[in-house]
């Protein structure tokens, strides 16, 4: 028999779990700067959920409702869902490591993307499941490479659509596809973090899929276009056999009052989400346009989809020296050489100030770097 160890050890496949790494919101130095590293929204929240938001304090010492049960009805009734089928979380992240929890474990394979979320290595991990990545199609989801990639030992998919960092998009067709081509035990959990920023005919179709298919669970965020990131607010659909397996491993009490009473004055902001997405809209693709136009130093964007814009660093200035030299300039944006993109900048779209001021530092660094 080995020595008795001296101090309690943490699981071995915890301790491999390489740590998530956050937006920064301070430079090196302290100072404050504009903030394109986390994908919030520049509006910022709506004044009605501001206004809903401080109403929880009139229960402070009470317990929040455990069901959610005005919370899944708003969700349910915005989106022709049915509310018994809406799982929520302590932002989408939780009702990540629910799906994994419950449908992963040691023995078993998870299968995510290269350059997909860094939350689903975490949550794979976490359950003690073995991590698959599967090859991307020019930093773009392949599905083939997916189906190629399950082997006996799959139980989980994970893939966000749009997704981040790369921003890209995966069309209906093909998460058909994805879906069709996976085993009815394997469990396809559909990311839709930044899908309110797509146009309604757009959607990739995945609620519908998880209307009748028992292996498909969609999540959404309160985090993004809604404003509501500070509170922690995630929510998925999946069958009823998965919501109540998540459920026995949730939290519980994992959503605040006040965060679910803000969140019922969310969903319903339509009037919010669309000055969100027009706003998107244009400067999504002012910025992509300004990018393209440093191409002959060696910059490129990846079509997006999302909030956000990958650009790729492929000349004389390196991703890192623009990071360094964005922040000097007063942006913070996200540099991902911990995932695989020592090359990479994922840029948030900002206020149109932010935006423009952004791409004047980029032109200038480029300049600067020849
Ligand atoms: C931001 C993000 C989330 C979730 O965020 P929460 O704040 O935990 O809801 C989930 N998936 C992707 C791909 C994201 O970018």
């Amino acid at each position: 028999m080995s020595e008795p160890a001296t101090a309690p050890v943490p699981k071995p496949w915890i301790m491999d779990i390489a740590p998530y790494v956050p937006g920064r919101s301070t430079t090196d130095d302290g100072r404050k700067v504009a903030k394109l590293s986390s994908n919030e929204n520049p509006l910022g929240t709506s004044r009605a959920v501001v206004e809903a938001f401080a109403q929880g304090k009139a229960s402070l010492s009470r317990y929040p409702d455990a069901g959610a049960a005005a919370l899944r009805e708003a969700i349910a009734a915005r989106h022709g869902l049915d509310p018994a089928r809406v799982i929520y979380g302590t932002g989408s992240d939780e009702v990540l490591h629910l799906a994994a929890g419950a449908y992963s474990g040691p023995g078993d394979e998870v299968i995510y993307v290269r350059y997909g979320f860094s939350v689903y290595d975490i949550a794979a991990r976490r359950s003690g499941a073995t991590p698959v990545i599967a090859p991307d199609k020019d930093y773009a989801t392949d599905v083939d490479a997916i189906l190629a990639a399950v082997t006996e030992r799959t139980t989980l998919v994970f893939i966000a659509n749009p997704n981040n960092p790369t921003g890209t998009y995966t069309p209906r067709a093909d998460l058909r596809r994805l879906h069709a081509g996976l085993r009815p035990d394997i469990m396809l959990v559909v990311d839709q973090a930044y899908a309110e920023y797509l146009e309604a005919d757009e959607q990739d179709g995945a609620f519908e899929l998880s209307q009748t298919e028992a292996n498909v669970i969609v999540t959404r965020t309160f985090s993004k276009i809604y404003g509501l990131a500070a509170e922690r607010i995630g929510w998925g659909y999946g069958s009823a056999e998965a919501v109540a397996a998540m459920h026995r491993i949730r939290a519980p009490f994992n959503v605040t009052t006040a965060g679910q009473i803000a969140a019922i004055v969310a969903v319903n902001d339509l009037a919010w989400e669309e000055a969100s997405r027009a706003h998107n809209r244009e400067w999504l693709a002012w910025l992509a346009g300004e990018v393209g136009a440093l191409g002959n130093h060696g910059l490129r964007a990846v079509p997006s989809r999302a909030n956000f814009l990958l650009v790729l660093f492929e000349g004389n200035l390196s991703a890192e020296q623009a990071y360094k030299g964005l922040m000097d300039a007063g942006y913070i944006v996200r540099w991902l050489p911990g995932q695989g993109l020592p090359h990479g900048l994922r840029i948030t779209v900002g206020t149109p100030e932010e935006t423009q001021g952004l791409a004047r530092a980029l032109r200038a660094l480029c300049e600067a770097a020849g």
